[in-house]
């Protein structure tokens, strides 16, 4: 590549190193021309289509500037958008695709957003499924209920069986509610 001082037409690689977290190259690179040095950064390629079909780099402030007018007023701080815009680029990635369209990103944001606030949830919901109509929203919030009927049953038949087998005699009472505190 050209230097980005000099615009010399080649560099040479000094040193190479994968990030901690396994995702990306950071190559140390030198001019031998002007003898500057630079760093690049080696990632998958992940682009998002936009409706209007122009193509853009996937990018997480993005999802978070997204997901943030969603959270006005709600108890969601920037550590927990954080955390989100982190698992809806790790599932994208995950899908294997370099190309994924906003539809995709939209549907990757509804499941931790949920898990992180029911009001946010729905207000983005509603943008991104384009609700028209008061039955919308009762809809969605009546599937809303059902899902978390049956996961609060799947917590109580958890705990009841995690009961007998431990001795130590684990607490259930009350452990779906202080789980929903703890994540907020
Ligand atoms: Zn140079």
């Amino acid at each position: 590549m050209f230097c980005p001082f000099c615009r010399h037409p080649d560099t040479r690689v000094v040193d190479s190193r994968v990030t901690d977290d396994g995702t990306a190259i950071r190559r140390r690179r030198a001019c031998p021309s002007c003898g500057r040095r630079f760093t690049t950064t080696e990632t998958a390629a992940l682009s998002v289509v936009k409706r209007s079909g122009v193509v853009e780099p996937f990018s997480r402030a993005k999802v978070i500037a997204g997901v943030r007018k969603a959270c006005q007023g709600r108890p969601v701080d920037d550590d927990a958008l954080a955390r989100l815009a982190q698992r809806v680029e790790d599932e994208l990635r995950a899908t294997g695709c370099s190309e994924v369209s906003s539809q995709d990103v939209g549907l990757a944001v509804l499941g931790p957003l949920r898990e992180l606030d029911d009001v946010a949830y729905l207000r983005f919901a509603s943008v991104y499924r384009g609700f028209e109509s008061l039955e919308d929203f009762e809809a969605e919030i009546a599937l809303q209920r059902a899902e978390r009927a049956l996961r609060s049953t799947d917590d109580a038949t958890a705990n009841a069986s995690r009961d007998q087998t431990s001795p130590a005699g684990v607490t259930s009472a009350g452990t779906p509610a202080t789980q929903m505190e703890a994540r907020r």
